[in-house]
């Protein structure tokens, strides 16, 4: 495991008091290990998790050459481009169903979608693409039918689905710490398996500290606040997938911040807490992260956020979040979340940033990252645009609440003009 000092001695312009986003994810990024212990869960347990370890296909996927049309099948190389093709029907083949019998050149089956090409045949019309003689209105028994195939509309191959075209056997179809999504879920089921190799869960434990933070049930007191962020912070978490560990509301002093850390240490991958680490925190907070733990403090040039403690307690990783809601919120999306990710082993960490037209201008500073509530939606040409929601301040719960994204105002750019592309990070994936 690296030193605290280790890692600031292998970040090229690493200053914990002007750090810029970037660094402090580099930092993170070293900071963490991802979990090794697996289990094996039952497939309908498995979504959100992270994959264990590569799986190697035990089938091919499809398992035969299939029709991907309703239609009729033939062997392919009768087609010519100067003249009609005429098959005469001589049976059907439905999904699920083994055609047994030879078909000769000059013949075809019909052939539902997904089931199995017959030996030989190796092309498929569309339905739609041919002119059936007698026309369907006969009665069956009149029929002796025959279809005729217009030259230039097909080529030998066409509508068929390949043996192995999704997945062959041997090879791995799914890889270590992939996310379980629903399109995994179907993939693995896809192969017949039923049981699955995931991570083990991460287990994150928070508290909020501060005297003025009032628990829900208390009752309002001068001065006081209801404590928000342990529930922002539930929330980010559980829709990480993560087991939370909530030791509540901590109040200032030495001996409960000390049996709060302490405890947090002892059950938990990660330690996040808010408050108490602003410059001018006159709390204890800051004195107990030092003395228990290996504790950086830093000043992000960032908007909103700027203090943050991070390290280690014991073998837990320590996020020491500034208090105010909105930087709780933001500072876990820009550094926690990547850093959690990484824990979770999960193969990408990094959040792909869209880019928008900003309907506004937007006043900014070189030096600092900015972080910026905001909603993003379609623009009547079509292209994303991407909208303020209101108040800014980093107390202020109500924009973020009417926000789906955060414009993320670059460490170097400057003034946004209305109309100017910007970036942003948005809260959700869909799936
Ligand atoms: P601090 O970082 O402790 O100086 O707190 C900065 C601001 O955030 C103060 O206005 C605190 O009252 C507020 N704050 C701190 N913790 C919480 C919390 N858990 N819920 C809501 N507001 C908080
Ligand atoms: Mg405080």
């Amino acid at each position: 495991m690296k030193s605290i000092e280790d890692i600031a001695a292998e970040l090229e312009g690493y200053d914990p008091q002007a750090l810029n986003t970037g660094t402090a994810n580099r930092f993170l990024s070293r900071l963490v290990t991802p979990v090794t212990e697996q289990e094996s869960v039952d497939i309908f347990q498995a979504l959100g998790r992270v994959m264990a370890c590569d799986v190697i296909s035990p089938i091919s996927v499809p398992a035969h050459d299939n029709s991907a049309m309703d239609g009729y099948a033939f062997a392919g190389a009768q087609l010519a481009s100067d003249r009609p093709l005429v098959l005469k029907v001589i049976g059907t083949v439905l999904a699920g169903q083994a055609w047994s019998g030879k078909v000769k050149n000059g013949e075809c089956v019909k052939i539902m979608t997904g089931a199995m090409l017959p030996p030989q045949l190796d092309t498929v019309v569309p339905q739609e693409l041919v002119t059936v003689r007698p026309p369907h209105d006969r009665p069956i028994s009149a029929r002796a039918e025959t279809i005729t195939i217009a030259p230039g509309l097909l080529q030998t191959g066409d509508n068929r689905r390949l043996l192995g075209e999704d997945l062959q056997r041997g090879k791995t179809a799914l890889q270590q710490g992939e996310l379980l999504t629903p399109a995994a879920l179907g993939l693995i089921a896809s192969l017949g398996i039923e049981k699955v190799p995931v991570l083990r869960r991460l287990r994150v434990a928070y508290f909020s500290t501060g005297d003025e933070i009032l628990s829900l049930g208390e009752a309002p007191r001068e001065g006081a606040v209801y404590d928000s962020n342990r529930y922002s912070v539930f929330g980010l978490l559980t829709r990480l997938g993560c087991e939370v560990i909530d030791l509540g509301v901590v109040p200032d002093e030495p001996t409960r911040l000390q049996a709060a850390f302490t405890s947090a240490a002892q059950q938990a991958d990660a330690i996040i807490t808010s408050g108490g680490v602003s410059v001018g925190a006159a709390d204890y907070t800051k004195a107990m992260m030092q003395q228990l733990g290996e504790v950086v403090f830093w000043k992000i040039a960032m908007r909103p956020g700027r203090p943050m403690a991070v390290g280690r307690i014991g073998t837990s990783v320590l996020f020491g979040l500034p208090g105010n809601p909105v930087a709780v919120m933001v500072t876990f999306l820009a550094f926690v979340r990547p850093a959690l990710l990484q824990m979770m082993g999960r193969r990408t960490c990094a959040q792909p940033l869209l880019k928008a037209h900003s309907v506004e201008a937007i006043r900014k500073k070189p030096g600092r990252t900015e972080y910026q509530r905001a909603s993003v939606s379609t623009a009547p040409d079509g292209s994303l645009q991407v909208k303020i929601t209101g108040n800014q301040g980093s107390g202020v719960l109500s924009s973020m609440v009417l926000a789906n994204g955060l414009i993320v105002l670059q460490h170097q750019q400057g003034n946004v003009a209305a109309g100017d592309e910007v970036d942003v990070m948005m809260f959700e994936g869909v799936i």
